[in-house]
């Protein structure tokens, strides 16, 4: 025998608790306010602090928030049917402190109580972001934080090109690039952002034309500059993480130095003929750079940038493991590396995994130590063989 719709609501009334809006505000300590309605309902807005799951979810879901039989959980719609419908699953389910809100959200607002908007992704970066939106360890709150993140790439060669070109794709909202070069053919072996029509134009017109052109949403901060003790704190400053693809000394330990002094993650890379190294480098969270290298070594020791030579697929690897460490990062998922350094070695095939540690007595990052002030060192290249060997 079928039960009509009105003979349900009418059992329903009989068994569940149905409470004014007034009661949501002075409900229980520990109690849930879950609204069921759709999710273009919810978008025009919700009782503050209530957790949304629509009704065609919630038997699905309703552990996440209650996982107690007796949690006290109000449930409000737009106008109270549906919530006292989703209240019978409930009841039947076995939770024993379920009630449904009279009059749902409308009666909510028509007496004048606060309400909330969600944020929401815009149409055009749902479906950009549709596979970002089905992991759950991204989802729609993820991507907020991917599009709230700034970001500085130091270098828009080897190592910045494929790590901004990913960190663009991925909607990291604001990508700053730092670079004081212009496009050479010798770099486009290498250097993807860049390419032939852009010999002899600045690596950063050329990097936010690439990038912008691939993700109109990213805003594109550039600086044709070269860090400089006089400039590092106004360029990096804005900046939540610093990805370091620099090739050179100087701007290693200024970065380095920017990052130990606001503790803010630097995202460490080098590359050297076949072999790659990545790190993160997060101060008061494990050793700085200056921890393995308090100073750099003579120059006459250093081959020239020009000299190292380098695979050209090399760094689309090294810089992409760059790029995956700062989105983890900005998640705030996984195991990240800090305290390691990952040594890529691409004739081998392999990769290896060193522990870095923490130089009680760093000149920059040990306890108690007063900041020195940046140095602006002589200008030579940086390879990545010193690393391991001082790993080791
Ligand atoms: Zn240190």
């Amino acid at each position: 025998m079928v039960v009509s719709y009105q003979d349900r609501l009418q059992q329903l009334k009989r068994r569940i608790p149905e409470v004014e809006p007034s009661e949501v505000k002075r409900r229980p300590q520990g109690a849930v306010v879950i609204d069921v309605r759709e999710k273009d309902e919810y978008e025009q807005g919700y009782i503050p602090g209530a957790v949304h799951i629509p009704r065609g979810f919630l038997e699905i879901k309703i552990d996440t928030v209650a996982p107690a039989a007796e949690t006290p959980i109000y449930l409000y719609c737009a106008g109270g049917t549906r919530s006292l419908l989703a209240a019978g699953n409930l009841a039947e389910l076995g939770y024993t402190n379920v009630r449904s809100v009279i009059g749902g959200f409308r009666k909510w607002k028509e007496e004048g109580n606060p309400f909330e908007r969600p944020r929401v992704l815009t149409a055009d970066e749902e479906k950009r972001y549709s596979r970002h939106l089905t992991i759950p360890e991204v989802g729609p709150q993820g991507q907020f934080k991917l599009l709230d993140a700034k970001v500085l790439c130091v270098g828009a060669g080897g190592l910045g090109s494929p790590a901004a070109y990913y960190l663009a794709a991925a909607g990291v909202g604001t990508l700053g690039i730092v670079d004081d070069d212009v496009v050479d053919e010798s770099n486009l072996q290498r250097q993807i952002l860049h390419n032939t029509r852009r010999l002899g134009t600045p690596k950063i017109d050329s990097a936010r034309e690439t990038l912008s052109a691939f993700n109109p949403g990213v805003k594109i901060e550039t600086y044709k500059a070269r860090l400089t003790s006089e400039n590092v704190e106004e360029i990096c400053g804005p900046y939540d993480i610093i990805l370091d693809g620099s090739d050179n000394f100087p701007t290693r330990y200024l970065v380095n130095d920017f990052c130990v002094k606001h503790e803010k993650p630097n995202v460490h890379g080098s590359v050297f003929r076949f072999e790659g190294q990545v790190t993160v480098f997060w101060p008061g969270r494990g050793p700085c750079y200056r921890c393995i290298f308090p100073e750099p070594p003579p120059a006459e020791l250093a081959p020239s940038c020009a000299e190292a030579g380098v695979l050209g697929v090399l760094p689309g690897v090294i810089g992409l493991l760059e790029a995956i460490e700062t989105v983890k990062l900005i998640l705030d998922k996984g195991d990240t590396l800090v305290g390691r350094l990952l040594c890529y070695d691409a004739l081998k095939a392999s990769f290896v995994e060193l522990s870095l540690r923490r130089d009680p007595d760093c000149p920059y990052c040990a306890d108690g130590v007063e900041f020195p002030g940046y140095v602006d060192y002589a200008r030579f290249c940086a390879s990545p063989r010193e690393h391991a060997a001082a790993a080791r």
